[in-house]
């Protein structure tokens, strides 16, 4: 009995990713109550060494970005732009709550903001 089919191609994981990617949670990071509470407290100083992108890869921090003209990974490109004007339905409707901790015009101009950058993604 003889198993002949195992000649090469077993290099799919290499760690020489050339594309620049986003982070998953892109849309989010700048509007994360948490995150703003840490950056408050100054714990979030360190930048994660690995990140989830997009495209559901593990990169290093330094190989993302979250300039849509920095980024060159097409998965990613697509996955932040349904996430950016996702995130912007979200903002709108935080901001027509009553006691809502961002105001109907901030809100209107962060969502206006996130459909910006959803049309940058979008386009090549
Ligand atoms: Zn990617």
């Amino acid at each position: 009995m003889r198993y002949d089919d195992s000649g090469g191609g077993a290099d799919q994981m290499g760690e020489t990713d050339p594309h620049i990617h986003v982070q998953q949670r892109a849309a989010r990071a700048g509007y994360d109550v948490r995150g703003l509470l840490a950056s408050t407290f100054g714990l979030v100083a360190d930048a994660p060494a690995v990140v989830s992108t997009g495209c559901g890869r593990q990169v290093p921090y330094a190989m993302t970005s979250s300039r849509p003209e920095s980024v060159t990974c097409l998965a990613c490109r697509e996955h932040a732009h349904q996430e950016h004007l996702r995130f912007a339905d979200q903002v709108e409707q935080l901001g027509r709550m009553p006691g809502s901790v961002v105001t109907a015009d901030q809100a209107a101009l962060a969502a206006r903001r996130h459909r910006d950058l959803a049309q940058r993604f979008r386009s090549r």
